[in-house]
């Protein structure tokens, strides 16, 4: 390729690459699937390799996964936690052997082969034995600090069984077990939120969950297989050490001699595999001893002495029986093709998503046609082609074109200019209204318990709520009055809706149910709002201010992307969901502000903080908020414990008593100047 349309594509690659990078470990919500991540990476390594000007320290080849987010304290890493080369198939894995071997100028090399186990690098920091800080593995060099998070993980011990002096990093893999994994994604789909794609987004959502009970709940647990300040002599040394200290080892490791024993581990594994509880998407193989692991040295962002097999999505043909339509909690019709039972990985599948009408038609999947599936990511089944030699051998059925009606409430079908996505247009479609209910009350939302499908069907049925929030103003006559519910079942119900009056704001915003807000964003956006509005505020003023809050606004809050920015304010801008706004503040709602987050640093920390006069800035209750954001406190009176006075034009009697106690004061624009 000639040097400018390489210099376009490695720009365009390296664009693509970010992007995916982002929704990958920031987000945890990867968009592509990791096949096509990794031809991406492969092909830029390509181009980079011929034209080795247009390297730059900043390309994805260089660097590990990203910045972390600033969501959790940063931690710098004691030496960097690096990533590793990967190989597709037999060749690139003797290729890998043979670079090996010429490096050391030896015939024979000995490697340790571990499993690649599907989760999130995690490095624990012990000092003199006892677990004292953990880590993501962020950008490499600084990752974020979930220390907190990890103390909830049984398999982590929090004191070695042994006091290692001084400091010792333990490496290793904070995985969740395939069913919990299943189990968080189908709460999630009950919720109306996508699910996750593979373990490893899972478990990296768990381990960066702003509360620590978030994370205790999900089950979580670590294998350990590398360590800094171990002296030891090979890696199947360190892993016999690593366990002796109390730390939980894999125990499906190898020693093998030649290269054979290494492609007989992957074989054996292959299948293998899904017989275990966790997920597994390769095999990492290991130069066994540590002196010539560091002869062989590192470059740009793996080492030259591992390399991780990764094995390929596993596919498997069957036959499309139906395609039908779901409709979601926002009236997306999504496409679904029922199949013929197959099994692919060691689970049968029967349903396969067509994700939309777009991929249909790229596809051309009709019913009764043979497919081939996979499961992406290894877990979610998708239809990858169709089988055309056998649509010659007689498929009758016609090209598949999205119905009109909404299949359940027969509303007419709309595609707005410029969408992808089909939706059911009426608003009261009981698909829609029941999902949203469903959504609601979920765990992570309301937390309402008992108001199921045939509870939530029956009150649709008797025209007793067309949104979620009418559960609120349902009486108890009216719960008695329905099938199956008695005087005590009918009080319980209505009590449990009445104490989810009272909920944390992050839960009530996530129930609301707008696009692209799972529980990390309402988590995000529930601290924001805490700092510019007071702690009492009413469901109102939340409300009210995220109507008033531009895209720009929004995007500068930690976590929020444009598109995410755009769906919020698209949200409260929504004519139609007025009433139901309105009507949630009219049930007496109070949400809960979140505490602010421990600080340590910046001017207001630990400082007692009066404001008197005016402010012309911002409202007095914002300029608090912000200062109770920073780790201060707001007081009202002036005391010899004030720290600082805030005074605008027309402070009286405070400013006196400050300047007579010597307590720093400054005026509105001194407060701003802090804030920056
Ligand atoms: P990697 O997953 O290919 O391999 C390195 C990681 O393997 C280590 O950091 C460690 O966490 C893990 N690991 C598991 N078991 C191990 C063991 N026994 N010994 C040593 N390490 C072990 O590399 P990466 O840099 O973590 O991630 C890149 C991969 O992530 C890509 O290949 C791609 O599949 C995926 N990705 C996908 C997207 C997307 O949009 N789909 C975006 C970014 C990354």
């Amino acid at each position: 390729m000639a040097v400018p349309a390489a210099q376009k594509r490695v720009a365009e690659l390296r664009e693509k690459i970010e992007k995916a990078n982002y929704e990958y470990y920031i987000l945890d919500q990867p968009k592509l699937a990791d096949e096509a991540y990794d031809a991406l990476l492969r092909e830029l390594q390509q181009l980079e390799e011929a034209h080795p000007e247009l390297v730059t320290p900043e390309s994805p080849t260089q660097r590990v996964g990203v910045a972390p987010s600033t969501r959790f304290a940063p931690v710098e890493h004691g030496s960097p936690m690096l990533s590793l080369s990967n190989a597709f198939d037999e060749a690139e894995l003797r290729a890998f052997d043979q670079r090996v071997r010429k490096l050391l100028d030896r015939e024979a090399v000995g490697y340790v082969c571990e499993l690649k186990i599907d989760g999130l690098a995690i490095n624990l920091t012990y000092e003199d034995g006892r677990f004292v800080q953990g880590a993501t593995r962020g950008d490499g060099f600084v990752g974020e600090d979930v220390t907190s998070n990890l103390k909830t993980i049984r398999s982590i011990p929090l004191t070695l069984r042994e006091p290692i002096p001084g400091r010792l990093d333990i490496r290793g893999e904070v995985y969740l077990p395939t069913a919990s994994f299943e189990g968080t994604n189908r709460e999630r789909v009950d919720r109306g939120e996508p699910a996750f794609a593979n373990p490893r987004n899972a478990a990296a959502g768990a381990v960066r969950q702003l509360d620590p009970k978030a994370t205790a709940k999900r089950n979580l647990a670590m294998w350990s297989y590398s360590a800094a300040g171990l002296k030891v002599a090979s890696q199947h040394e360190l892993l016999e050490r690593l366990k002796a200290l109390g730390l939980r080892v894999n125990p499906h490791w190898r020693r093998t001699a030649t290269l054979d024993d290494v492609i007989a581990f992957v074989n054996e594994w292959r299948e293998k595999r899904h017989s275990l509880d966790y997920g597994t998407d390769g095999v990492v193989v290991k130069v066994d001893a540590v002196a010539d692991q560091e002869r062989l040295g590192f470059v740009a962002r793996n080492p030259r002495w591992a390399t991780a097999f990764k094995f390929p999505a596993e596919q498997a043909t069957t036959t499309v029986e139906d395609i039908l339509i779901y409709v979601g909690r926002i009236g997306t019709l999504t496409p679904v093709a029922a199949l013929a039972p197959v099994l692919v990985g060691g689970t049968t599948v029967r349903r396969a998503t067509l994700h939309n009408f777009d991929e249909i038609r790229r596809l051309d999947v009709r019913k009764g046609d043979r497919v081939v599936i996979q499961r992406a990511g290894d877990v979610i089944p998708e239809v990858v082609r169709v089988d055309a030699d056998a649509r010659k051998k007689g498929n009758e059925y016609p090209e598949f074109v999205m119905p009109e009606r909404c299949p359940v409430c027969d509303g007419l079908v709309i595609h707005p200019e410029g969408e992808v996505a089909y939706y059911c247009g009426n608003p009261a479609c009981p698909a829609k209204t029941g999902q949203r209910v469903g959504h609601f009350v979920s765990r992570g939302g309301m937390d309402i318990e008992g108001v199921g499908w045939a509870l939530v069907t029956q009150l649709q049925e008797k025209g007793l709520i067309s949104d979620p929030a009418d559960l609120f103003f349902l009486t108890k006559e009216q719960l008695i009055e329905l099938d199956r519910f008695a005087e005590k079942s009918a009080t319980n119900i209505y009590e449990r809706i009445q104490a989810a009056k009272d909920r944390p704001l992050a839960r009530i915003l996530l129930a609301l149910g707008i696009r692209h807000v799972g529980e990390t964003t309402a988590d995000d956006l529930a601290r924001w709002l805490a700092t510019r509005l007071p702690n009492n505020a009413d469901l109102g003023a939340v409300f009210e201010m995220l109507r008033n809050a531009s895209v720009e606004e929004l995007q500068s809050i930690e976590g929020v992307g444009a598109v995410v920015a755009e769906s919020i304010q698209e949200y409260f801008a929504r004519p139609e969901e007025r009433p139901f706004l309105d009507k949630l503040v009219r049930a007496g709602i109070r949400p809960r502000m979140p505490a602010p987050r421990a600080v340590t640093g910046g001017p207001f920390a630990g400082k007692t903080i009066v404001f008197t006069g005016n402010l012309e800035r911002r409202s007095r209750d914002e300029a608090e908020a912000l200062v109770r954001s920073m780790g201060g406190k707001a007081t009202g009176s002036v005391s010899a414990k004030t720290d600082l006075v805030v005074a605008g034009p027309g402070a009286g009697s405070k400013l006196d008593k400050a300047k007579s106690l010597g307590v720093k004061v400054v005026d509105e624009e001194g407060f701003e100047r802090m804030l920056r």
